[in-house]
């Protein structure tokens, strides 16, 4: 279990693109079908852009058609935490990475299997670290 990251929002505000510092620290949602990963293919691990913690492999990457990057799962149980989320009228259950408290999205009951988990995540959220999808040779 790595160690927490703790850092005011004045030097997260310093350190993220401004629509990261929205989605992470703020807890907005950004717009579906427009996130730099949902159609992303490629074979690696998606890290918290805030902190680098790992959070998902793309193996349990998974078309949901919900217009955001969605697993069935996370890296490991300890990566990610879990949060009641009661705003916009709805109750749902909040992601936050586990090592700096970032927002990254929601889970829902609706998924494949093996977990039937959807783990609904904003690309600003996140930081792909491996082999992208190569072109076809052409
Ligand atoms: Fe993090």
């Amino acid at each position: 279990m790595p160690d927490k990251i703790i850092k005011s929002e004045e030097e997260w505000r310093q350190e993220l693109a401004p629509e990261q510092y929205r989605v992470l620290r703020e807890k907005a949602t950004e717009r579906p079908f427009t996130g730099v990963y949902y159609h992303h293919k490629g074979e690696g691990v998606y890290r918290c852009a805030a902190c680098g913690n790992e959070l998902f492999s793309s193996e349990t990457k998974y078309e949901s058609g919900s217009g955001w990057p969605s697993f069935y799962a996370p890296i490991g149980e300890e990566n990610v935490e879990s949060e009641r989320d009661v705003s916009h009228g709805m109750v749902r259950t909040e992601v936050l990475c586990s090592r700096c408290e970032s927002h990254l999205g929601h889970v829902f009951p609706d998924g494949p299997r093996p977990t039937g988990l959807r783990y609904c995540i904003n690309s600003a959220a996140l930081q792909f670290d491996g082999r992208e999808d190569q072109e076809p040779e052409g």
